[in-house]
């Protein structure tokens, strides 16, 4: 069967990209290896979908060009995705900058991709896997459930296979390899957006505890990235969203065999000499409890107790007894808890991929490849990961969007 475009990957970009050059009034396949479309975009934003947000700019995106993801959102950005969804009848809501479908419930934003689908004539095959693209163009052989091979041809092929995150969801890293045989580079995809492992036992003592902190990261003891928000301690080391934004660097560094610990400041509000004046103030007031007791309200039990030893102190030191460089050791361990880092969490556990197709070999103003000419590479394939608060999906929503536009235009105007 022959088509326009070919789109290997129901998920975010893929849908997006289909509707796109469906518009430009390409006749449009996608292949999808999972039992039905969008399935990832269900999970996002706990079922909620964080489709995008309301504050853009480039260090919500990395890459290994830093530059290219905002040349790229340039010509769709967040705004122009509001009203895409808003034609498509999703009603944005937003939130101190995050934008959900009013419904909160990440199937509309599935029903109404797949209704746009349906209306512009766009084939959905799904439970058939893209294992292999040859010449002419690109004829594409997709593996079925019993392991019997369709062959289609397309004029125009875009890659929106997605990363390795979670991968149960769909995306299941093997869009690289699709992208390498048409020689494309692929830079090492690692987890992004991931919990952190550590085998410092008060871990396990603190876990399922959550506070608020600042975390900062440390590479080879030099500061390399900074977040504020809940963290929870785990039986293996640590998560919460400020750990989860900064751990594609720690990914990296533990890669590159680089030595990567966090400070955490559990009072982020006060220095370090208010601290200690506070903690003193605690002591004088009761001189005859312990030091665990006179912490009692200020952290979780288990932390003040952790924090207590961790500074060298003895939890059942008096007050009375405390001497002014133990609460001083005490005011500096509270501002600078130090967590080493010995790995992340797997890919399975990610709700990202760090990595993917080197952009160099990408136009950022079509999302062509520079290496073959007719192929379009999208989404999350890319060497491209964005923060926490919808800037994944707003980058797939882009990327699907303007390589939709190009491969259906330039499809047709061939044809003609
Ligand atoms: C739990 C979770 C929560 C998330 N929450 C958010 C959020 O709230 N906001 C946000 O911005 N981002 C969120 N993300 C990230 C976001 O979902 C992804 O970055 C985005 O979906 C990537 O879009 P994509 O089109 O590149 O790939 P995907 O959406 O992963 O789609 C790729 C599709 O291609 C298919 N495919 C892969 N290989 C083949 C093949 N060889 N043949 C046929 N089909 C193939 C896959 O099955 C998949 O359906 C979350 C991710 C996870 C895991």
């Amino acid at each position: 069967m022959d088509y326009d475009v070919i789109i290997v990957g129901a998920g975010a970009s893929g849908l997006v990209a289909a509707i796109t050059a469906a518009e430009k009034g390409a006749s449009v396949l996608v292949i999808e290896q999972k039992e039905k479309a969008g399935k990832k975009i269900l999970a996002t934003g706990n079922g909620k979908c964080n489709f995008t947000n309301m504050h853009q700019s480039p260090d919500c995106y990395r890459s290994n060009d830093g530059a290219f993801a905002m040349k790229v959102l340039s010509k769709f950005d967040n705004i122009s995705t509001v009203k895409f969804f808003e034609k498509l009848g999703i009603v944005p809501k937003e939130r101190d900058g995050y934008v959900y479908p009013n419904s909160e419930q990440a199937a509309s934003v599935v029903n109404v991709l797949l209704m746009e689908c349906e209306r512009l004539n766009v084939q959905i095959v799904c439970n058939e896997k893209v294992i292999r693209v040859t010449e002419p163009d690109f004829t594409v052989h997709a593996q079925r459930q019993d392991d019997s091979v369709s062959t289609y041809f397309g004029r125009k092929l875009v890659l929106a296979a997605g990363g390795c995150a979670s991968p149960k969801l769909g995306s299941d890293g093997s869009g690289y390899a699709l992208a390498k045989a048409f020689g494309h580079t692929v830079i090492k995809p690692l987890p992004a957006l991931v919990p952190l492992k550590s085998q410092d036992r008060f871990c396990r003592t603190l876990s399922g505890v959550r506070t608020l902190a600042k975390v900062a990261l440390y590479i080879d003891n030099g500061f390399a990235a900074c977040e504020e928000g809940e963290i929870i301690f785990t039986d293996y080391g640590i998560s919460g969203i400020p750990v989860m934004q900064v751990s594609r660097f720690a990914a990296r560094a533990l890669d590159e065999g680089k030595t990567v610990h966090l400070s955490l400041d559990f009072t982020t509000g006060i220095s370090v000499d208010e601290l200690a004046l506070m903690l003193t103030e605690r002591c004088i007031a009761s001189p005859h409890k312990t030091m665990e007791q006179m912490m009692v309200g200020m952290f979780n039990s288990k932390l003040n107790y952790v924090v207590i030893r961790e500074a060298g102190l003895n939890p059942e030191l008096s007050c009375r007894a405390a001497r002014k460089p133990d609460i001083e050791k005490l005011a500096k361990r509270i501002k600078n808890f130090t967590v080493r880092i010995n790995g992340t969490n797997t890919f399975d556990f990610a709700q990202a991929a760090s990595g993917g197709v080197s952009t160099a070999e990408v136009d950022a103003s079509s999302m062509e490849s520079k290496i073959r000419n007719g192929l379009y590479i999208t989404g999350e394939l890319l060497d491209v990961d964005g923060t926490c608060g919808g800037y994944n999906l707003q980058w797939a929503w882009s990327t699907g969007h303007i390589a939709g536009s190009h491969a259906g235009g330039t499809a047709k105007t061939k044809e003609k």
